[in-house]
């Protein structure tokens, strides 16, 4: 049950009660994963008076300030129409209001068609207290013990890219039953990240030239049978997916 609860004004301020809570406190971004640990939570430590929510641009990346809301982030005129997509169907309407960039990246689980694009654009995650940028694929990794103690100030994402992104699921707003994320870079390197099911969403490829996509996704799939929809179906359905975020980098629209 909560019983306190912090709105520090500093990042510094912020670390040390973090550091003095311990396991029964909590970070709280958008809050909206509240309900889930409530009851295991004796404190939340509530970042909105740090004014984390800037977007800094640089020469080749911009970086989203962690408590940017995924409707803020969406707004980014300069954002693929792929990437603004994946956002949308991350969270309802009214969730895109209060969810944060790192709050959802935290929290996301297989089906989370915003950790599979981050995933594919190769996000860093910057902490505090200040440390090397931890690349988001290690986070899914190891798990958010990681940063236990730390606060994520920002997310970096490289803007030079030409991104792509499909999904197909049983409604037009539902979560993914597959997910493919395709970021490809001026220099010709490929990252393609994959999602629908399981606990977290899966790098499929990170290389150069597209000759292996069709095959890594496919074998990446061949597992990924559950209640929602079987392995076959999974496969098959991320071998036509990947194919169209292909043929979307070579051609001119806005990716
Ligand atoms: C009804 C509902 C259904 C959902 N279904 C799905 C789903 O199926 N799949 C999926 O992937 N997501 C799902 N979501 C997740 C949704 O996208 C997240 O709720 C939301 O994006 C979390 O963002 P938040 O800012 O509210 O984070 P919060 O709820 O505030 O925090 C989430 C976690 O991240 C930590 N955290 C937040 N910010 C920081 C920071 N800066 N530094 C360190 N730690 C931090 C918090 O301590 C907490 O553990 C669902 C949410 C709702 C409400």
């Amino acid at each position: 049950m909560i019983e306190e609860y912090y709105r520090p004004e500093s990042l510094p301020e912020a670390v040390v009660i973090i550091k003095q809570k311990g396991r029964s406190g909590r970070i709280l971004a958008g809050g909206t994963t509240l309900k889930k640990w409530s009851e295991q939570t004796a404190a939340v430590i509530d970042l909105q008076a740090l004014g984390l929510s800037q977007i800094e641009y640089r020469a080749k990346e911009m970086a989203l300030g962690a408590t940017l809301t995924l409707a803020n982030m969406a707004a980014i005129p300069t954002l693929p129409s792929a990437l603004q997509i994946a956002i949308k169907l991350q969270a309802s309407y009214n969730q895109r209001q209060s969810a944060t960039v790192v709050g959802s990246l935290l929290s996301a689980d297989g089906r989370s068609t915003f950790a599979t694009a981050m995933l594919a654009l190769n996000a860093r995650l910057v902490l505090f207290p200040p440390q090397k940028d931890l690349c988001y694929s290690d986070i899914l990794a190891l798990g958010n013990e990681v940063i236990e103690g730390q606060i994520v100030t920002a997310v970096v994402i490289p803007t030079k890219i030409k991104f792509a992104f499909h999904s197909v699921a049983r409604t037009p707003n539902d979560l993914p039953l597959v997910c493919i994320a395709l970021a490809r870079w001026d220099s010709g390197r490929i990252r393609l990240a994959a999602g629908g099911w399981g606990k977290v969403p899966l790098l499929v490829l990170d290389g150069i030239g597209a000759q292996e996509v069709s095959l890594a996704v496919r074998s990446t799939f061949s597992r990924a049978g559950d209640e929602w929809a079987s392995a076959e179906y999974r496969t098959d359905v991320a071998g036509v997916l990947a194919k169209r975020c292909l043929d979307d980098l070579d051609s001119p629209a806005d990716s």
